[in-house]
């Protein structure tokens, strides 16, 4: 059985190929395949462990010749292939940024990116917004006590999802924004206390570098989190 996470970012999925980078286990092309969301995937992963159970996987479900499970980092796996659909998922948002931008060749025909970072998802919003991909949905999803936040971006230009305060947008997600749900709300909570600890963490520290500068970035949070929880 796929986590709620997967699922939710097979939803996102379009087109014949797919591919799944970082794929791990491959339980998430085994799943589209199997589901007939797509009909053919790659599986990349830059480990061998990870590959070799993918493999077993592919093979047990006698899927080998839909999905290719290919060694490489990142988008390199894509040389010579043509995929729709792009999913980085179950990674830092710092990391799967760092794909797309030492990949950014293997994107010129990919007509959508799913992309479902742990953290910091705000990295990937400001590398999509500069270079010309543009959100069409993003989704919270909670699993585990863990709230994950999915990204889908398809090219075109940005601009218009944004309006009045870009990094306040980049960092709460501007789909997300408009959809405040009890999830939304969950995780702006848990980030508000996580914030006000650093914030008295930083206070009571006797030596601490650009002090007053941290302060005033957190403040600002804390007030970007105020305007938008009711
Ligand atoms: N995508 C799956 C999911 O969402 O459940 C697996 C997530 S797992 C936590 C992250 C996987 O990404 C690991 O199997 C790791 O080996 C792989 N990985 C990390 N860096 C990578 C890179 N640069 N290229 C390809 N795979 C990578």
């Amino acid at each position: 059985n796929l986590s709620i996470r997967l699922h939710t970012v097979g939803g996102y999925v379009i087109g014949d190929t797919v591919a799944d980078i970082g794929t791990d286990h491959a339980y998430l092309p085994v799943f589209l395949v199997q589901n007939k969301k797509c009909k053919t995937a790659i599986a990349g992963e830059v480990n061998e462990g990870p590959l070799s159970s993918a493999r077993s996987l592919i093979n047990k479900h006698e899927l080998s010749s839909k999905i290719t499970a290919k060694l490489g980092s990142g988008l390199e796996v894509l040389e010579g292939e043509n995929v729709d659909t792009i999913v980085i998922a179950g990674m830092g948002g710092p990391l799967i940024t760092s794909i797309l931008d030492e990949g950014k060749q293997q994107l010129v025909n990919v007509k959508r990116l799913v992309l479902q970072p742990n953290v910091a998802a705000n990295h990937i919003r400001k590398w999509l917004f500069q270079h010309q991909w543009s959100l069409i949905a993003e989704e919270m999803v909670e699993e585990d006590e863990h709230i994950y936040e999915i990204i889908v971006a398809e090219p075109g230009k940005p601009s218009a999802m944004y309006s009045d305060n870009l990094e306040k947008e980049l960092w709460m997600g501007p789909c997300l924004l408009k959809n405040k749900n009890s999830t939304f709300q969950k995780k702006w909570i848990r980030e508000e206390l996580k914030l006000e600890h650093v914030r008295s963490q930083i206070q009571q520290a006797k030596k601490e570098t650009n002090k007053e500068e941290k302060m005033n970035e957190i403040s600002k949070r804390l007030q970007w989190i105020k305007e938008e929880l009711s």
